[in-house]
């Protein structure tokens, strides 16, 4: 987009507001009579309105955060700090997130499956190769639970066999006529 910036009287600038809105124009910048809220009196970005001067500041801003926040991650000292705070308050800080969790059920499984759906073939992947590399540990884990949970199992078992009685009957004797079906028909051709 070529560059223009044009001087706006307050009277017009409700008008280029509207027209920069559907970007009709190729315009990219206005002056306003009134100055921004900063006091600052030089042109503004057409798309959004905002003065340049505010816009450098508050992407400076922005960084200067990111950066600190980068910074705060890898710091020694602010690592042990949030390691000592979380040992301090561990207790609570389990609470809230079960509670956090409980009462946000919905909006959480949405999110998790949002996620999984947008980065489905790098999770998959990097899912695989963990359980490729810890194989023993989940081996051992689902025994330990199997061993830990033998009764539940079990009784989960037998209610599902309790609740789909006559589904699972009828699978069986569907299994069974298939199998004889099959046989008989191996049988006929044999005769032919
Ligand atoms: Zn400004």
């Amino acid at each position: 987009m070529k560059s223009l910036t044009i001087y706006l009287h307050e009277e017009d600038y409700q008008k280029v507001k509207q027209i920069t809105e559907e970007r009709r124009m190729g315009l990219s910048q206005f002056y306003r009579e009134l100055s921004c809220i900063h006091s600052h009196l030089i042109p503004r970005k057409a798309k959004t309105g905002v003065c340049l001067e505010c816009l450098k500041n508050n992407q400076r801003k922005y960084y200067a955060k990111i950066r600190k926040s980068r910074q705060n991650l890898t710091d020694p000292e602010k690592i042990l700090k949030r390691k000592a705070y979380y040992q301090a308050n561990r207790k609570k800080l389990l609470q809230n997130g079960k509670e956090y969790r409980k009462t946000n059920k919905k909006k959480i499984k949405i999110q998790r499956q949002q996620h999984y759906q947008e980065n489905k073939e790098r999770i998959d992947r990097e899912n695989k190769a963990w359980r490729k590399s810890n194989k023993d540990r989940m081996d051992k884990y689902y025994k330990t639970y199997y061993n830990d949970n033998l009764k539940d199992i079990r009784a989960r078992k037998r209610k599902y066999y309790e609740d789909n009685q006559e589904k699972l009957i009828q699978y069986q004797r569907d299994f069974r006529k298939s199998v004889k079906e099959e046989k008989n028909m191996i049988d006929d051709r044999d005769f032919l």
